[in-house]
């Protein structure tokens, strides 16, 4: 479940929310020859102000059902507490979903893996809505610990108060830390969460699948611009079907053996850069202790707000003069400094670093 053969994504498509039967029906059919995996239709709609469409509940389940029998498409919904598990269950939902919302409370996570206990129906969790990786490994873990056997991880973005091209940023760096935590977890990217918009969905799916994901959950609405939640966000099918054939699927790794000569050539090279990186950076901190030392004996303190403002301007003009923006200096710089001056700290304090005075 969830992984797909022959190096293709894993696909959901569906729309936001189950409005009537015919618009369900209708989805549906349009994405029966796309080779998604699953349909997603949003049953119960948990909306961040009262007044939205919050969705029609159990009746909207057997329109789901008759999803299944007219198209053989296999259907997922989202679900926030232990009802709702049980109803999606009795008709015959094939893989749920806890949504963004809920993965950010765990007594809602824990309500619904319980009600999951003995069922081991397939279970996707979405990131919290905040940027907190803990968090969405719990959710995990709780709805794992209920003996729900297959398990996948849906990267929808967070949220930011700046304003930025996205609805949800998507911290790449947030999914990439959960793979490497749990390199077996099938990982899906939500592209329209991401970007609440039609524009980028086909950037950020590329972006994703250039990361190794496994797949891409889309919105999909016969009518968008008349859906009843997320409508500047959805695609017909035509269009989606067009967005999933101009994708690039790039495989993982290759037998090639000039192909694996000349990476392994390259990945030298990048050894040993960082290795002098390492190098420097460590020299840079011997460097901020002798500071330190000095700034002790003339009684001087260790932050200095003008020199730190210096380096990180003259940070970002040296950077971008060598193709290195913005935000990765100061991440960078930033990191750097705050280990420099622990380094200071530690000197003043007499404390040993390194073995030395
Ligand atoms: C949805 O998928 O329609 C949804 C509500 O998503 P999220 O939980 O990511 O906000
Ligand atoms: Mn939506």
């Amino acid at each position: 479940m969830f992984i797909k053969n022959n190096f293709r994504p894993f696909l959901i498509a569906g729309p936001c929310s189950a409005e009537t039967e015919e618009q369900v029906l209708e989805t549906a059919h349009g994405l029966a020859g796309s080779g998604i995996d699953l349909f997603r239709a949003g049953v119960w709609k948990p909306r961040t102000r009262p007044g939205a469409f919050e969705g029609t509940g159990t009746p909207a389940l057997p329109w789901l059902r008759r999803v299944k029998q007219e198209t053989g498409l296999r259907t997922t919904i989202e679900v926030a507490n232990g009802n709702q598990v049980y109803e999606a269950l009795k008709h015959g939902v094939d893989v749920l979903w806890v949504g963004a919302r809920s993965t950010v409370n765990p007594f809602s996570v824990q309500e619904i893996a319980d009600a999951l206990r003995g069922v081991d129906v397939p279970v996707l969790v979405k990131n919290p809505v905040n940027p907190d990786l803990d968090l969405w490994i719990g959710a995990i873990e709780r709805i794992r610990n209920a003996g729900v056997s297959q398990i996948g991880a849906i990267h929808r973005g967070f949220s930011a108060y700046a304003k930025s091209k996205f609805r949800n940023a998507p911290y790449w760096e947030i999914p990439i830390e959960l793979r490497r935590r749990m390199p077996d977890l099938p990982l899906i990217c939500d592209n329209s969460h991401i970007c609440g918009n039609r524009e980028d969905l086909l950037e950020v799916a590329q972006q994703a699948l250039d990361l190794n994901y496994n797949g891409l959950m889309t919105e999909v609405h016969p009518a968008p611009d008349a859906a009843w939640s997320d409508a500047k966000q959805q695609i017909t099918p035509f269009i989606y079907r067009e967005l999933i054939n101009s994708l690039v699927v790039r495989r993982e790794t290759t037998d090639n053996a000039e192909f694996l000569e000349n990476i392994e050539n390259l990945r030298h090279k990048i050894d040993e850069i960082d290795l002098e990186l390492l190098n420097l950076i460590a020299r840079r901190m011997r460097v901020a202790e002798d500071i330190g030392r000095y700034k002790q004996r003339n009684n001087i303190s260790i932050l200095q707000t003008t020199r730190w403002n210096e380096i990180m301007e003259k940070g970002f003009e040296q950077g971008r003069a060598r193709g290195l923006n913005d935000e990765f200096i100061e991440r960078f710089l930033s990191a750097i400094h705050q280990e420099s001056i622990a380094h200071q700290q530690t000197v003043m304090h007499g404390v040993a670093v390194n073995g030395g005075g």
